[in-house]
């Protein structure tokens, strides 16, 4: 039995996984959950999985949940667990004893001190937070090296390229090709991109995911990150990574190798499959739950990312490029810039316009460990805030 600990229980990755471990009976246990607000939900999975450990955002949030939690017939002759606050919550679930796996699913930089540490106390890291990669993949890699811990992909896209990459080595690879759906507004004309809303750019056509991916992924700029990722990842350089619209999803990432063969990986539009493929590797774990019904699939269609048309994919690209602080800096202007038309306070195409305008005032900067990290992610986030307010008339 492997015992895990997940931060951002109650998110979209947070609940998949949670429903990948009551689908292995006997295979898992929950030590500790961390969440932020979402208390009611945070109490129905204690009392559900029992950890010895949970989180919430705030002091108000503890409170609500261990009145919650005393209230729960199934609780009363049974220990309660402990709760934990804020960042140092976070942590503690994070480097929780007990804990062999930790799955890194909030949203945001403010899951990676917490990652970053349970690699240094030998974690195997099943890793959704993204941003982790986005903001610090150079520093977070070599403590990944350096610890010698497994550090397993969730994102679709990237446990795809894990997955073929297990069919060659790796100085016989070409090219990794990462698939993007193109999101929302894939066959939207530039010209309309001005009035787009949030319930539009909300609406993904195959994914249900939180609102910040969401509305990443409708600008790109989430395939931009990716790209970020994969680099870290799988060690490769910029070059090498390669991106094509296929609006099916259904191929979800491919790797090219040096004689010109490719090797995809594809499967229905369910992450519970890849959080179970990290959770349960090396091992393949026979599951009932994923079937590609290969009847309904028609067609597969491939295209060139229109670059022009999504300014944050280009961005990103450029960030990489720069190096130092720009990623960081990249991920921190688009969080807020996200935010701030999620409010209704920018236009969509004013996203691209905030992050663009704080990589130009961003000084380029070197960093050897997480705190730089963070005081460009807080420096990168007060000039988007400026940005954000410069527009709002
Ligand atoms: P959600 O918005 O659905 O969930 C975010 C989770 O993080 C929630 O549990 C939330 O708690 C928690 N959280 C947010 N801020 C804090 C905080 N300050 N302290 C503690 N907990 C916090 O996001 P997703 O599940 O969609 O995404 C999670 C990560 O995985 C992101 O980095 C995303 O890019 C990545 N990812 C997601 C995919 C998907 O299909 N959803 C696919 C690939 C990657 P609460 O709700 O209780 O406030």
């Amino acid at each position: 039995m492997k015992t895990i600990a997940i931060l951002g229980s109650t998110g979209s990755i947070g609940r998949q996984t949670l429903n990948v471990v009551e689908s292995l009976p006997g295979r898992f246990r929950v030590c500790a959950l961390a969440a932020g607000g979402n208390i009611a939900l945070l109490a129905e999975q204690a009392i559900r999985h029992r950890p010895d450990m949970v989180s919430v955002g705030t002091d108000a949030g503890a409170h609500e949940l261990r009145e919650r939690l005393a209230a729960s017939p199934s609780l009363k002759n049974v220990a309660s667990p402990e709760i934990v606050v804020g960042v140092d919550g976070i942590m503690a679930v994070a480097t929780h004893p007990q804990a062999e796996i930790l799955v890194s699913a909030v949203v945001g930089v403010v899951g990676l001190p917490a990652t970053y540490a349970a690699i240094e106390h030998g974690k195997s890291i099943a890793l959704a937070n993204k941003e982790v990669l986005v903001a610090a993949g150079e520093l977070v890699m070599a403590a990944v090296k350096r610890h010698n811990v497994a550090l397993l992909p969730v994102d679709s896209e990237h446990n795809a390229i894990h997955q073929c990459l297990r069919g060659g080595d790796r100085g016989e690879v070409r090219r990794l090709i990462l698939t993007a759906s193109g999101g929302p507004f894939r066959k939207t004309p530039a010209s309309k991109l001005k009035h787009v809303t949030p319930e539009q750019a909300l609406a993904h056509p195959n994914w249900r995911m939180g609102r910040r991916i969401s509305i990443d992924s409708a600008t790109l700029m989430n395939k931009g990150f990716e790209v970020i990722e994969a680099r870290w990842l799988f060690d490769i350089p910029l070059e090498k990574v390669d991106v094509v619209i296929h609006p099916q999803s259904t191929i979800h990432s491919m790797v090219e190798f040096v004689d010109g063969s490719i090797l995809a990986q594809l499967g229905p539009t369910d992450m519970r499959m890849p959080i179970q493929y990290a959770l349960t590797y090396p091992e393949r774990v026979a599951s009932n739950e994923h079937a590609l019904d290969w009847a309904r699939l028609r067609k597969l269609e491939f295209a060139r990312v229109p670059v022009r048309k999504f300014s944050c994919f280009r961005l990103a690209r450029e960030a990489l490029e720069a190096g130092g602080s720009a990623p960081c800096a990249l991920n921190a202007a688009d969080e807020v810039a996200v935010a701030a038309f999620l409010e209704g306070k920018i236009p969509f195409l004013s996203i691209a316009r905030v992050v663009e305008a704080v990589l130009e005032q961003m000084p380029a900067t070197a960093w050897d460990n997480i705190e730089d990290v963070l005081a460009a992610d807080l420096e990168a986030r007060r000039l988007a805030s400026d940005e954000v307010n410069n527009m709002v008339v």
